[in-house]
């Protein structure tokens, strides 16, 4: 278990990551899916079925300790890795009750759901966020690109029976001719939200590629078309829909070491892009420019522009 950040979420706020399936050497992640859009690359090591992944004590202290001193809104199961592969996550999540009162969120690509060991451990948090991005198996396949776990359909009956709170993440684009922000495919989205929300009220989350992906013809969608979408779907069906909007990230002051600073930086980057301004709220008033520099130096990270802003990005694996 590795604790990286916080990154600043435009869903949960301060969002301290907590990463419970590292991506093994050679590898940018964990997955049973390898989604065009994924801003995590694609040398994917594939899982084929969740197991249990020890967590050592001293991963919680550590944790306790970076909460003390960052005061995060969320702690956030996300990462390298797709967090119910790790059938221990119930376990984390009910030892992190035990130090905080900070609320737990998991970012899940569903694919396990049908798993009642999963949805046991999806319980204990307290918001599971599921990635629905297609309308149907067809526009799925070529969306997520799943080589394990359920289809859709039964993906959409399983995720009823979570019984925390449920929101739905779809990410909106457009990539060499594929789009699911087209009439025909956000009317069969929202079927499915019409359907999960009969069952228990849900939020939806509508994202957009505005990471950098290694699929540079991906399109991201405007703001501007995200909230029109946003608008349609809430007056439709009456649903809480919120939308990617740019915001300035909150400013967290800690002092920590040059050597300390390289380490979370490398962290954070491995796991999710971040512009400078991003970096620089979470280290305020440390040597933030001077470690990118070096780390640039020694060929550990690389930067790439996306909807004109630019990005620093990972570049092990
Ligand atoms: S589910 Fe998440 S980590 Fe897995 S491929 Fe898709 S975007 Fe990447």
């Amino acid at each position: 278990m590795k604790t990286y950040g916080p990154v600043p979420s435009w869903r949960l706020g301060n969002s301290l990551g907590v990463d419970l399936v590292e991506a093994p050497a050679g590898h940018t992640k964990t997955c049973s899916f390898d989604c065009i859009y994924c801003q995590l690359g694609h040398k994917v090591f594939r899982i084929q079925s969740p197991k249990k992944i020890d967590i050592k004590e001293e991963n919680f202290k550590e944790l306790k300790k970076k909460i003390k001193q960052t005061k995060p809104d969320y702690i956030t199961f996300s990462g390298e890795g797709e967090p119910t592969s790790n059938l221990n996550l119930g376990y984390a999540a009910k030892r992190i009750k035990e130090i905080t009162d900070v609320p737990i969120a998991v970012l899940t690509n569903s694919s396990f759901v049908h798993l009642p060991q999963v949805r046991k451990g999806l319980n204990a948090c307290d918001l599971v966020i599921a990635k629905i991005d297609a309308p149907n198996q067809d526009l799925f396949e070529k969306i997520n690109r799943p080589y394990h776990g359920a289809p859709l359909t039964s993906i959409v009956q399983d995720l009823k029976k979570i019984n925390t709170k449920l929101a739905i993440q779809t990410l909106l684009f457009s990539y060499d001719g594929l789009t699911n922000a087209d009439d025909a495919a956000i009317n069969g989205l929202m079927d499915i939200y019409e359907e999960l929300n009969k069952s228990k009220p849900i939020t939806i989350y509508l994202g957009t590629a505005h990471r950098p992906t290694d699929a540079e013809s991906l399109e991201a969608i405007s703001e501007t078309q995200l909230e029109a979408i946003a608008k349609d779907i809430s007056s439709q069906l009456g649903i809480e829909v919120r939308y990617y909007q740019k915001k300035e990230p909150k400013i967290i002051s800690r002092k920590i070491t040059d050597e300390v600073l390289r380490e979370e930086i490398l962290g954070l980057l491995k796991r999710r892009p971040c512009t400078l301004n991003d970096i620089s709220s979470r280290f305020s008033n440390m040597n933030v420019s001077g470690v990118l520099q070096s780390l640039i130096n020694s060929d550990l990270l690389e930067i790439r522009t996306n909807s004109k802003r630019r990005f620093y990005l990972s570049k092990e694996g």
